[in-house]
């Protein structure tokens, strides 16, 4: 072999190697409208050994206020009450070490302000992060991404998106099933809701649209492995599976919750 052929052999040798490391991205990407936008568990085209499991977060059904505009108010909802009734738990966990996320910062409804998303997710992965999950696994923020609907592409997203009507936000877990690691992590929100943020005030919320750190937390649960649950003694768990108007007690979790990982991340 020549100089020159035995380069062009190590390059593309260089090549095939680069694709064997990553290939389920470069496949996968044209399957993902495939997966439903309903609860459930899902097969992954091309990934026989991974499952992918769908969230969609409902607002509670007559749970609409009146349409009186006010900035903020405090009760009901806003009201922050304690549970012990303990968040059932998913197949899945995360991995030890640094998990990754991306923000769709472009995305972000004016009634939120597009630069307070990075520290409403602050706060979100910070309050699961004071829980035993912190213990091994770490959240970083790691940019801004222009992607608004979910992909199996190496990226955990948080984006403004289209999703089905009834849904105030949909999270995809994608997991090996050999291992019940997650994969990836996708959580969209629906851009048609009206969408807002009440700051560090976690008593009080805007009484006519949804606040955005107290959704949040609550997918962010899902990231963690933890299930909806829909069952009246865990209406003020933060893994309650209805999402309000006016309601910021997902902010704050329950010691159900706290007990909840604490089953997943001893
Ligand atoms: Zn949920």
């Amino acid at each position: 072999m020549n100089k020159k052929a035995k380069l062009a052999a190590l390059i593309s040798g260089a090549v095939l190697l680069a694709y064997a490391a990553f290939p389920v991205f470069a496949q996968n990407s044209s399957n993902d409208n495939d997966i439903p936008e309903r609860d459930g568990v899902y097969n992954v085209p091309k990934h026989p050994n991974m499952k992918v499991r769908v969230f969609v977060h409902k607002q509670k059904p007559q749970s609409q206020p009146s349409a009186t505009p006010a900035p903020l108010a405090c009760g009901l909802d806003a009201q922050d009450i304690n549970s012990q009734a303990v968040t059932p738990a998913t197949p899945w966990h995360l991995k030890n070490g640094a998990w990754n996320y991306y923000l769709n910062l472009g995305s972000v409804p004016s009634g939120i302000g597009s630069a307070n998303l990075v520290m409403i997710a602050n706060n979100a992965f910070a309050t699961w992060a004071a829980t035993n999950v912190g213990h091994s696994v770490t959240f970083n923020n790691i940019g801004n991404t222009t992607i608004n609907r979910k992909a199996f592409d190496g990226k955990n997203i948080i984006a403004w998106g289209r999703t089905s009507q009834s849904a105030l936000a949909v999270t995809y877990t994608w997991y090996y099933t050999a291992t019940n690691e997650v994969a990836e992590e996708d959580t969209i929100f629906n851009k048609q809701y009206p969408w807002s943020w009440s700051g560090s005030n976690t008593d009080c919320a805007n009484p006519n649209s949804y606040d955005t750190q107290d959704i949040l937390t609550h997918e962010l649960g899902h990231w963690m492995g933890l299930d909806d649950t829909y069952a009246p003694a865990y209406v003020n768990n933060t893994m309650y599976g209805y999402g309000s108007r006016w309601e910021t007690k997902k902010d704050t979790l329950t010691d159900g919750d706290i007990s909840g990982i604490a089953a997943i991340y001893p």
